[in-house]
């Protein structure tokens, strides 16, 4: 049994991952890690995210929960992630990172880990939008260079704060890639005014930021006469949360390195 601990526990992601980790065959709920001086420190992680009573009480110190636990599942902030992960290379811990939101230096800082420590990151854990990059590649690459435009179009939650999703990044990432684009160098994030007409080899991004909604990705293949869209819509964050239970799971076997979640679905 592969033990668990959900670090940011009291967070949108981190109550659903309580639930899947709790919910799950082959893994255990072995912690619950919550900002150090929190009210909730030392309350029940199943009550905190409406399981009932399971007898793991929450914690603000992840050091002190390190022999009741082999895999930290991480939805937090950029920061807080890369301190876990100089615990998990201190500790032989293995990890698996949802946040999303990194700094090109924070990036450099992450991937530095991955001699040390076994990671899956992936910023989106659900099986379908994993399965939607195979797609989009090989849409990209009959499409991409015969004169359609590529744009990506996501939406959330008012809550979020990073733009765009670090899930349509990894989707722009994926037709860009077949077609040798790069998106420093062909993704165009805003428009505003007078900035003239498309460039051919453009991928656009927009984004739109409302009320509940918990993810939704469209990449749309446009040219004279029709346009193909690829949407993927996500109803309800368990999708996430049992994506990276499964990846837990499977990290906790590997060896030190950097995987990402078609590593884990076996569709690379
Ligand atoms: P949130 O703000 O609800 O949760 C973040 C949690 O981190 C909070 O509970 C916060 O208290 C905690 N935290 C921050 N600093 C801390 C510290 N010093 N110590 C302990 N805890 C600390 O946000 P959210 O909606 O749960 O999203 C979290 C991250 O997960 C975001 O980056 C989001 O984009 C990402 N996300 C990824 C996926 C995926 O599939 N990869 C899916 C959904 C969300």
């Amino acid at each position: 049994m592969t033990r668990i601990a959900i670090m940011g526990a009291a967070g949108r992601m981190g109550r659903v991952l309580l639930t899947a980790a709790h919910q799950a065959d082959n893994a255990t709920l072995g912690a619950a890690v919550i900002r150090p001086g929190s009210s909730l420190v030392g309350v029940d992680a199943g009550e905190l995210a409406g399981l009932g009573r399971i007898d793991v009480a929450t914690t603000g110190d992840v050091r002190a929960v390190a022999d009741d636990i082999d895999v930290l599942i991480d939805f937090t902030t950029p920061q807080l992630t890369l301190d876990n992960l100089a615990f998990c290379a201190e500790h032989g811990k293995a990890i698996v990172i949802g946040t999303t939101g990194f700094t090109d230096e924070e990036l450099e800082a992450l991937d530095s880990y991955k001699d040390r420590v076994p990671m899956v990151f992936a910023a989106n854990m659900s099986t379908g939008v994993n399965l939607l990059v195979n797609l989009l590649k090989t849409a990209s690459k009959a499409l991409g260079d015969a004169g359609y435009d590529i744009e990506v179009i996501e939406a959330h939650h008012r809550h979020k704060v990073d733009a765009p999703s670090g899930t349509a990044l990894m989707l722009g990432d994926a037709v860009a890639e077949p077609l040798g684009r790069t998106l420093k160098e062909h993704g165009v994030f805003a428009r505003e005014g007078q900035c003239g007409p498309r460039r051919d080899d453009e991928i656009g991004f927009a984004t739109v930021r409302a009320g509940d909604i918990v993810g939704e990705h469209t990449v749309l293949f446009a040219t004279e006469g029709e346009r193909i869209e690829l949407t993927h819509k996500a109803s309800s964050r368990m999708t996430f949360g049992k994506g990276a239970v499964r990846a837990a799971a499977w990290v906790a076997t590997q060896p030190a390195g950097r995987f990402d979640m078609q590593d884990v679905l076996g569709i690379k």
